[in-house]
């Protein structure tokens, strides 16, 4: 689905909405100038990094870098689709939507090539074809009302089947290979990526598909990869942010004001069939702290449940730092070794996991008590141990009431004074933890590479000097931008359409720092660095390839090479004249 509003609807929308009071629903701001400030909504602080240009509806973090327009926001911190977040401002400033028009963009191409997979994989799954993979599912004790709420799919043997398909319909394979399920051969021929393999489709919380997981059904003695694979990081799929299950679990989430953490898709499937709908699974990877504020976003509990081998453990330990740090609470269910969630409930019945989730012990109960199980020494090294394994979990909760509270529990439990038990603690957490005291709680973003950041500031000075320029498009990362900066399109509407986050920010940061004195000047100045960075990069390419074909054996190309080289340099040092006067 390509969803475009036309161009000015988006600053209606602004015009008519206090955004101030909007974003002030989840932190509280200060005016400061023409702009709004406070703490970031986005990370920890406690001096405000957090800024909000009111009347251009934008908002920039100076400390994680998060930044965009009030519909970005909205996205962000609701989970909310852009058209949502458009629909949800323009009901409450009482415009009325009007009726899209579609245009083409790489990122809607890329959802909809995600879209378009899945329901090939869906119809394949139904088909005569699949057939082995709904014996396979029946199996495993999943009904067909269960695996198609999830949208399983089956990816056929075939290596053609998907590209015969996606040619049939006209599609633009370019989408297809973003989102990893086309690839090309060495000699350029396409095939499916995904293929004799059960599918399942990887969604975001409001449930647009973004990346796909997927798994063998017969054994293979020869494989020794992991069991599942998942889509890498692209476009429109950011593992480190996106929880598998829960849109369709947030429903339930937000009923049972609880979540259920497991480790695999197939556990979120079999609990879901068996009645447990508000189960979810990280993607693969460790959890994550945006994982974690995101969950917070749905419940204040979260139920962990694991495997109970030794790596089960260490996996449910690190995951307990991050969901404490995230302000959850948390209760821990560890299944007897060997077992997952899947297995458990087709052995022992979904009502006997149902039970144990319900009398779930809080993490910390459940760490004593581990405490003094694993430890074998006298009274006294129990207790160290026991209060050396709680330290770090407490040590992240960072509502310092909820703190004292556990410590004061521990005092009683030990009889031991609470100061003696809080200088233990301390010390204990420090000894475990000492990249803590260099550690902040910022999360780190990688440095946007030079070229990202001079043509980003180059739309914002052409955003600012409101002047069409109509020179070439200078841009080469992000050239979509450029005609609609040069097209009078508002920030905010611009801001709205670029995915990746880091760009985003900076973008928007660059448009809140204000207008440059001698705008026409800056303008000037940034396409002249772009146009320097780009004649540099091309003579070094060439460069390189002189190097490469060393000396006397192709003098033919080399001639070639260096004419170009010449007058490239004297490209250079002309654009140096003429350009800056
Ligand atoms: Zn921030």
């Amino acid at each position: 689905m390509t969803e475009r509003f036309s161009q000015g609807f988006l600053d209606r929308i602004i015009a008519a909405t206090d955004v101030g009071s909007v974003i002030g629903r989840f932190t509280a701001l200060k005016r400061r100038g023409n702009k709004l400030v406070g703490l970031c909504p986005f990370h920890k602080e406690k001096t405000p990094s957090f800024t909000v240009d009111p009347d251009r509806g934008l908002y920039y973090c100076f400390g994680c870098h998060a930044g965009g327009s009030i519909f970005n926001f909205l996205m962000e911190k609701e989970g909310l689709t852009f058209y949502q977040s458009v629909e949800l401002l323009a009901r409450e400033s009482g415009i009325e939507l009007p009726k899209l028009k579609s245009g083409g963009k790489s990122k809607d191409d890329t959802y909809e090539a995600a879209d378009y997979g899945a329901r090939f994989f869906q119809k394949a799954l139904k088909a005569d074809i699949g057939g082995e993979a709904r014996d396979y599912l029946k199996s495993r004790g999943i009904s067909g009302k269960t695996w198609e709420v999830f949208g399983l799919g089956w990816a056929p043997a075939d290596r053609n089947h998907l590209v015969t398909s996606v040619e049939k319909a006209r599609k633009e394979t370019e989408s297809f290979l973003e989102i990893g399920l086309l690839a090309k051969s060495d000699r350029g021929k396409l095939y499916a990526k995904i293929n004799d393999a059960l599918v399942f489709p990887i969604s975001t919380s409001s449930g647009r598909i973004v990346g796909f997981a997927h798994r063998r059904i017969r054994e293979d003695p020869n494989y020794t990869g992991p069991k599942y694979i998942n889509s890498a990081d692209n476009d429109i799929y950011h593992k480190s942010s996106i929880l598998y299950g829960l849109a369709q679990a947030r429903a339930a989430i937000r009923r049972e004001k609880k979540t259920v953490l497991v480790e695999g898709y197939f556990d979120v499937i079999a609990l879901a069939d068996k009645g447990i709908d508000n189960a979810v699974a990280t993607c693969g990877t460790a959890l994550t702290s945006e994982q974690a504020n995101l969950l917070a976003r749905f419940a204040p509990t979260v139920i962990v449940i694991f495997d109970g081998d030794e790596a089960g453990l260490r996996a449910t330990l690190r995951s307990l730092e991050i969901l404490l740090e995230a302000g959850l609470n948390v209760s821990i269910v560890r299944l007897p070794e060997g077992e997952d969630p899947d297995s458990f409930v087709l052995a022992e019945g979904s009502s006997a996991l149902t039970d144990i989730i319900e009398i779930a012990p809080d993490w910390f109960d459940w760490l004593y008590d581990f405490g003094w199980g694993e430890s074998e020494g006298s009274g006294v090294t129990a207790a160290v141990s026991v209060v050396d394994r709680i330290a770090i979990p407490l040590g992240s909760i960072s509502d310092s009431m909820k703190r004292n509270l556990y410590v004061r529990e521990l005092s009683k439990r030990l009889s031991i004074d609470e100061k003696s038990v809080l200088d233990h603690l301390r010390r204990s957490y420090q000894k475990q933890r000492s990249r803590f005291s260099e550690s902040s709680d910022i999360p780190t973003h990688e440095e946007l590479p030079a070229r990202a950041k001079l043509e980003l500031s180059l739309v914002a000075a052409v955003l600012h000097s409101n002047s069409g320029d109509n020179g070439e498009n200078p841009l080469t990362l992000y050239p979509g931008l450029w005609e609609k900066a040069v097209g009078g399109y508002t920030p905010a509407e611009i801001l709205s359409e670029i995915a990746d986050e880091r760009a985003r920010g900076y973008l928007s940061a660059t448009i809140c720092e204000g207008k440059s004195e001698n705008i026409k000047f800056h303008c000037e100045m940034l396409r002249y660095k772009l146009s320097r960075m780009n004649i540099q990069e091309k003579i070094e390419s060439i460069q390189n390839r002189l190097r490469e074909i060393g000396n006397g054996e192709n003098k033919e190309e080399e001639a070639t090479l260096l004419g170009e080289l010449n007058s490239l340099v004297r490209k250079l040092n002309d654009l140096g004249k003429t350009t800056i006067k």
